[in-house]
């Protein structure tokens, strides 16, 4: 994996340089609601520390850390009022998950039914 890009929009969002609407945060991350929404519910969950990805993440942080931030993770979809309904996370890692910003990151979608796993056929045949 590439090195952590301090510039990207995410680690801009946690120093508080550029705005978002904080949904939730503790020690451990901070959720803020995605900008262009895939779902009536769509909040993105982000750690306090520079991890480029879920793999990144997992390989690099500590075991307590990764607790906190999941635990943080149900906090968001439990605020917003996903818990019964239900929800999705997904976390995209580099290139063919399109993942477009380096900073880890774990979106929350919920408030309607998601539909199947992957939108439209992916499979190569
Ligand atoms: P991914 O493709 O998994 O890397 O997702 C990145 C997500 O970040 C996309 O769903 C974007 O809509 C979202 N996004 C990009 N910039 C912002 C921003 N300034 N505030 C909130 N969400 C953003």
């Amino acid at each position: 994996m590439a090195d952590y890009d301090h510039d990207n929009i995410f680690a801009k969002i946690l120093r508080r340089e550029i705005p978002a609407e904080i949904l939730y945060e503790d020690d451990y991350a901070m959720a803020f609601p995605d900008i262009q929404p895939a779902a009536k519910a769509h909040a993105l969950v982000i750690p306090k520390g520079e991890y480029c990805s879920f793999d990144d993440f997992s390989k690099r942080a500590e075991a307590v850390f990764i607790a906190g931030f999941f635990k943080a993770v149900q906090q968001v979809a439990a605020k917003l009022g996903l818990e019964e309904g239900g929800y999705r996370l997904i976390t995209n890692h580099g290139k063919n998950a399109h993942q477009t910003v380096p900073h880890f990151h774990v979106h929350v979608l919920g408030g309607q039914p998601l539909g199947g796993l992957l939108s439209g056929d992916t499979l190569e045949r």
